[in-house]
């Protein structure tokens, strides 16, 4: 067939579009999905999925968990909502606040600040490094360095600070305060013959040169997510964070741990700091802080950011920042109970016992033909589809090979994330061996069956 043959007669539902818009509107034909129940989720048809992202990277506990349930339930009938503005607030806020920094062992972390999303963490990030600039006497110390491909959000901050050029394009995004540099994926961006140790200090050297480029007294704080998640799964290359972390300690430069995919368990560690010896000064997370059941995210600020704010509000006057439902009492009590199952049922080792069985399967397939490239750690694991494995030769777009793997998948009974040809897959922390095996084995018949369509 043509390329433009190629690129129709799959498309089966709009969910399946590069970026998945909320907008609702009679003439979309989406797949409603109106049950979950585990490690799977049903359509309105009955039809049943292996949810292989968890959600959108996030039902950490699968579909029915009872007893996040039941402590949403015991919240709603005491107290469905009081605010936690000024000096009030409520108990579950209090104690999530307290469960929530004890997670974090990376460094010391002194206190947490909720909103109710991953975005809303970032720009939350933005608002309190200057805020710290500011009460240092330091206002032009103000400029953010992200990377490349990195997702952060899609509020006007966090879209600005991903680096992804959809969601900039039309938005006139990225802020001018907002820098890129270098996506650290070794497949795609080394030199011949360059190691991975010498990828990443080459990736460190050409952040020095932007910072000195752009003066140091210029650059406020740097932002990555421990392992890339919408990007396409991107795994840091030997020794990158180490040498990305050396750079911007020299220069006084903030380091933020953007671990809304990776908090919690997902690459076997409880946060993606632990897994790469990040010692960051502010940690942003949400998705599985609640599992998903109910909209949350929080900021982890260290105790020198947090003393600086503090110590200077007199002056400066308040940190004036907050969303009516920050530390929400329902969101905050079903949070609460999330973590205790994953203390109680040592989520992070049960990752760690599953994941090797999920990845080694999965990349099992990476000699296929149409595959590029498998990669991944934990329970995360992306697939980026290209011509003679190699990264500069994609298919064709109109031809859509990713969105036909996810097209084939649905059908045959599993949900994926799909972006252009990269596809990816972060399934719920409690997913069994037999599930696993199954998700195997649906990812093959998917291949086989994008294998066939490649070569027609
Ligand atoms: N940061 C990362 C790393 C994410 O993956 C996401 C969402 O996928 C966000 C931030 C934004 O979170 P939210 O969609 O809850 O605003």
């Amino acid at each position: 067939p043509t390329t433009v043959e190629k690129g129709l007669g799959f498309k089966g539902h709009d969910m399946l579009a590069p970026f998945t818009p909320g907008w609702q509107s009679t003439d979309l034909h989406p797949l409603i999905i109106e049950k979950s129940e585990g490690s799977y989720a049903y359509d309105s048809n009955g039809k049943k999925y292996l949810d292989a992202l968890a959600g959108l990277w996030c039902t950490a506990l699968g579909g029915n968990e009872p007893r996040l349930v039941a402590a949403a339930t015991k919240q709603l009938n005491t107290l469905p909502f009081y605010h936690s503005f000024w000096n009030r607030t409520t108990r579950p806020s209090l104690d999530l606040a307290k469960e929530l920094l004890e997670t974090f062992t990376a460094t010391k972390m002194a206190k947490a600040f909720f909103t109710n999303s991953g975005s809303e963490a970032n720009d939350t990030q933005v608002k309190l490094v200057w805020y710290y600039n500011n009460a240092l006497g330091r206002p032009d110390k103000k400029k953010f360095i992200a990377r490349h491909k990195s997702y952060h959000g899609s509020t006007l901050i966090a879209a600005s600070l991903s680096g992804l050029p959809a969601l900039h394009q039309k938005f006139d995004l990225p802020a001018p305060f907002v820098l890129h540099t270098d996506c650290p994926h070794y497949w795609r961006h080394h030199l011949p013959g360059e190691t991975e140790e010498e990828f990443s200090t080459r990736l460190a050297n050409n952040l020095e040169n932007l910072i000195l480029k752009e003066g140091p007294e210029t650059i406020a704080a740097f932002i990555a997510e421990p392992v890339m998640g919408a990007g396409g799964v991107i795994t840091p290359p030997a020794t990158y964070f180490e040498k990305v972390q050396a750079v911007v300690k020299k220069y006084d430069i903030l380091f933020i741990a953007d671990e809304v995919i990776c908090a919690f368990g997902r690459l076997g560690y409880m946060y993606g700091c632990d897994k790469y010896n990040i010692k960051p000064d502010l940690v942003s997370v949400a998705k599985a802080l609640s599992s998903a059941y109910m909209p949350i995210g929080a900021v982890l600020v260290s105790p020198e950011v947090s003393d600086v704010i503090h110590s200077q509000s007199s002056k400066l006057g308040s940190f004036s920042h907050g969303f009516t439902y920050s530390g929400h009492p329902v969101a905050c009590a079903v949070a609460i109970e999330t973590l205790k199952i994953y203390k109680e049922r040592n989520i992070v080792e049960q990752v760690r016992s599953i994941a090797p069985r999920f990845q080694d399967g999965v990349k099992a397939f990476s000699d296929s033909p149409i595959i590029g490239e498998i990669r991944g750690t934990g329970l995360i694991l992306g697939t980026e589809f290209t011509d003679n494995k190699s990264p500069n030769d994609p298919f064709p777009a109109e031809w859509g090979v990713g969105a036909y793997f996810g097209a084939q998948c649905e059908k045959h009974g599993m949900l994926i994330r799909v972006a252009g040809d990269n596809i990816m897959m972060s399934p719920p922390f409690i997913m069994t061996p037999s599930e696993v095996d199954e998700l195997i084995s649906l990812y093959g018949k998917a291949l086989k069956d994008t294998e066939e369509y490649v070569k027609e």
